[in-house]
């Protein structure tokens, strides 16, 4: 399956959105939509066909269905998402991801689930990887969620160059600070 991408979560306004929409090949907002400007999005990167979904039942929104047989890709109902993340950590295949396409003029944030130690502090510089693990560009830490309820499974949210939004999915450390 491809990339999903929902448009969701929206709020804030301006002009600058419905430009930055069409750059990125998304439909137009209507006058709603254009009194907003973040725009966070679930990205379901799921491609094996095996038994799994503890997404569908992670999402009390009801964005995101296996159905059966279990063996489904999983599908988002775009319209559904409001962009909370709450199904990036529940992923045991971590393949769910958050985009938030318009983060700034010229930033793009992606979430990201991560399980190593030590975890990135926010503020620091990372590498940016993309889905084969090659360092695409720097990222800039901007969240780091570790709850208890998350069984060890972080949610790193880095801020890239926008045009690697869709590109990044992972990253390292690189020991550079920018506190
Ligand atoms: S859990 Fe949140 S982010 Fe994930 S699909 Fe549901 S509404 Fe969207
Ligand atoms: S929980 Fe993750 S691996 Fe399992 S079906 Fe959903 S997206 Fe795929």
């Amino acid at each position: 399956m491809g990339n999903l991408l929902s448009v969701a979560n929206l709020s804030g306004g301006g002009d600058a959105l419905t430009q930055d929409l069409g750059e990125l090949g998304l439909p137009a907002l209507g006058a709603a939509g254009q009194a907003k400007v973040r725009v966070e999005v679930a990205v379901i990167e799921c491609a094996e066909e095996f038994p799994c979904d503890p997404c569908e039942s992670s999402c009390v929104h009801g964005a995101i269905i296996v159905g059966r047989p279990i063996t489904n890709l999983p599908h988002l109902k775009e319209d559904l998402c409001i962009g909370c993340g709450e199904c990036i950590v529940e992923c045991p295949g971590l393949a769910i991801f958050m985009m938030d396409l318009i983060y700034s003029e010229n930033e793009a944030t992606v979430s990201i689930p991560y399980e190593f130690l030590p975890l990135p502090r926010v503020g620091e510089k990372v590498e940016a990887v993309d889905r084969s693990g090659t360092v695409i560009t720097t990222g800039r830490v901007i969240d780091v969620k570790n709850l208890p309820s998350q069984d060890r499974t972080a949610v790193v949210t880095i801020a890239v160059p926008k045009e690697f939004g869709w590109d990044v999915r992972g990253l390292q450390l690189k020991g550079e600070k920018d506190l």
